[in-house]
């Protein structure tokens, strides 16, 4: 690293990076941010007021005349280098993913795999951002479209992939000439930090990238000022919606991509010991807290026995510690509060006749007497009507279901309040078109575990899991980060010849 910025103690109080400087927070109340893997201090996040925030409003605002007058071509070229300097700086900012975040250092660098990939996507920009042009709609006039940026926009960003989720709008955002505010979740403020160091060597003008630390106050104000014209959130179903509803009646556009609760269906016909991998992979992977993750095994007809047995294997096995270890598959969760919450709703289970299979509430983690440990936890016997299944736990807890058939499989899944990810298990083409073609969510995999879509995709949610209409990445982020205008234009003295 060419910054010095990057040791962290339990001294660390994170800044805001505004108008292209490192500036202290003037607020006094703080967050303490804990290493999740051994529960030590690692930093302290400001909990912004309004009036910090509308600092970094008001400067992204400055930056934006002139940020937006320069041409695509030449706004993609520092985007460009920041790939280069992520991906020359992935291992310091992987560890930092795992020591705030808490999960393995490979899918630490999975996650700034994905970042980058946005920004590739995004350096698409002088084409994705093209407009329409029809010659002689009457004699003489032409009509066009041209596609241009809204102003100043911001991104509010949950704890679990704090270095891909920001990139999901960022780079988007600002090749197609806005001006930009990211709020990290406060738990996790270390990570977009350290990207920022290396978006200070980008030499952007002033304004045009700003770093903000908060929780709620700290949204709220981003929601309510004037000035910041759309808003991307993701983070839970609530909060989703509460962003939504306050963006949109202050006149803003705005995405939320919410939580959800994934099924997986298990067909008898599907090659089991691969999905056992994949299934065990989606649910215990980033100890559960995915929004991808799958929470919901189904099983169908007579392939019940064969994937109880091997997932129950695939769930004991897994080697839980801290994510910076070579030999782990599986971190922490988050918080404290978060371990105590799964614990006290796996010991809660009992009720409508679910029984644990797996219960991974005490697990021997070497030297993890003050992480947040909980180990693959996996319930069977749940039935539709249990009160797990309209409930995203997000953490390493598997329920396990059980069907005859795959229409009803459908119909059950239907009924849920999410729609973030479906996937099935198969070697049937039409029990896959089938379930493809009919299954309520906006993101599908067929022998998939996390059907997470690749940069030039749309991240698409449904129903509970997405409020509003484009999502994050690819084309629909440049749509969400323009407005089009249309032109009519006549002009008198047109030849009657035309060459
Ligand atoms: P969260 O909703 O607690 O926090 C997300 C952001 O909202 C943070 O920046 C936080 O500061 C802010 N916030 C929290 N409470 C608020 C309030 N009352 N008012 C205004 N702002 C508030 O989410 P989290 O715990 O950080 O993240 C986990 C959740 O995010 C899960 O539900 C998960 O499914 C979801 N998620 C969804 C996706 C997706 O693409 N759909 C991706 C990742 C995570």
């Amino acid at each position: 690293m060419t910054s010095s910025n990057l040791a962290t103690s339990s001294e660390t109080i994170v800044r805001h990076y505004v108008a292209g400087q490192w500036r202290h927070s003037s607020s006094s109340d703080t967050l303490t941010v804990h290493n999740p893997a051994d529960g030590a201090v690692i930093a302290h996040t400001p909990l912004s007021d309004v009036q910090e925030i509308d600092l970094a409003v008001r400067a992204a605002h400055d930056a934006y005349a002139g940020w937006r007058s320069m041409p695509a071509g030449d706004r993609i070229q520092p985007l460009f280098k920041l790939k280069m300097l992520m991906e020359q700086n992935a291992d310091a900012i992987a560890t930092t993913i795992t020591t705030e975040c808490g999960k393995t250092l490979a899918e630490s660098h999975g996650e700034l795999k994905r970042a980058i990939e946005n920004i590739e996507a995004a350096c698409g920009v002088p084409t994705l951002m093209q407009g329409e042009f029809s010659q002689d709609i009457a004699r003489g006039v032409d009509e066009f479209m041209v596609r241009q940026p809204l102003g100043v926009c911001a991104a509010i960003c949950p704890f679990n992939f704090p270095a891909m989720i920001p990139f999901w709008f960022l780079p988007y955002a600002i090749a197609c000439g806005n001006t930009y505010i990211v709020k990290p979740s406060e738990r996790v403020p270390l990570t977009m930090q350290l990207i920022f160091e290396l978006i200070e060597q980008l030499d952007l003008p002033p304004g045009v990238l700003n770093l903000v630390h908060g929780g709620r106050p700290a949204v709220d104000a981003l929601l309510e000022h004037p000035l910041v014209k759309a808003i991307s959130f993701v983070g839970s179903t609530s909060v989703a919606r509460h962003v939504y509803a306050t963006a949109a009646a202050g006149g803003k556009r705005a995405q939320c991509q919410g939580g959800a609760k994934n099924p997986v269906v298990i067909m008898p016909d599907c090659d089991m010991d691969t999905a056992t991998r994949i299934v065990a992979d989606s649910a215990f992977g980033c100890a559960g807290q995915r929004c991808l993750a799958a929470s919901l095994a189904i099983t169908v007809g007579n392939g019940r026995d064969q994937f109880v047995d091997r997932i129950t294997d695939a769930a004991s096995s897994r080697r839980v510690g801290n994510g910076l270890d070579d030999d782990v598959d599986m971190g922490p969760v988050i918080t404290s509060q978060s371990r105590d919450r799964l614990t006290h709703a796996i010991g809660d289970l009992d009720r409508g006749g679910a029984h644990l299979l797996v219960d991974g509430r005490e697990p021997a983690v070497d030297g993890g007497d003050n992480g947040y440990f909980l180990a693959p936890t996996i319930i069977d016997g749940i039935a539709p009507d249990h009160e797990l299944v309209g409930c995203e736990l997000f953490g390493p807890v598997l329920g396990l279901m059980h069907f005859d058939n795959l229409e009803h499989v459908i119909e059950f899944i239907n009924r849920g309040s999410y729609g973030n990810m479906a996937c099935i298990f198969t070697t049937d083409g039409a029990a896959a078109r089938n379930f493809r073609t009919g299954v309520e969510a906006g993101n599908i995999g067929v022998n998939i575990g996390v059907a997470a879509p690749m940069a030039p995709f749309p991240f698409s949610g449904w129903k509970d899991s997405f409020f509003g209409d484009l999502h994050g990445q690819g084309r629909h982020a440049i749509e969400f980060f323009t407005q089009t205008k249309v032109v009519i234009e006549r002009w008198p003295k047109v030849w009657s010849r035309v060459f």
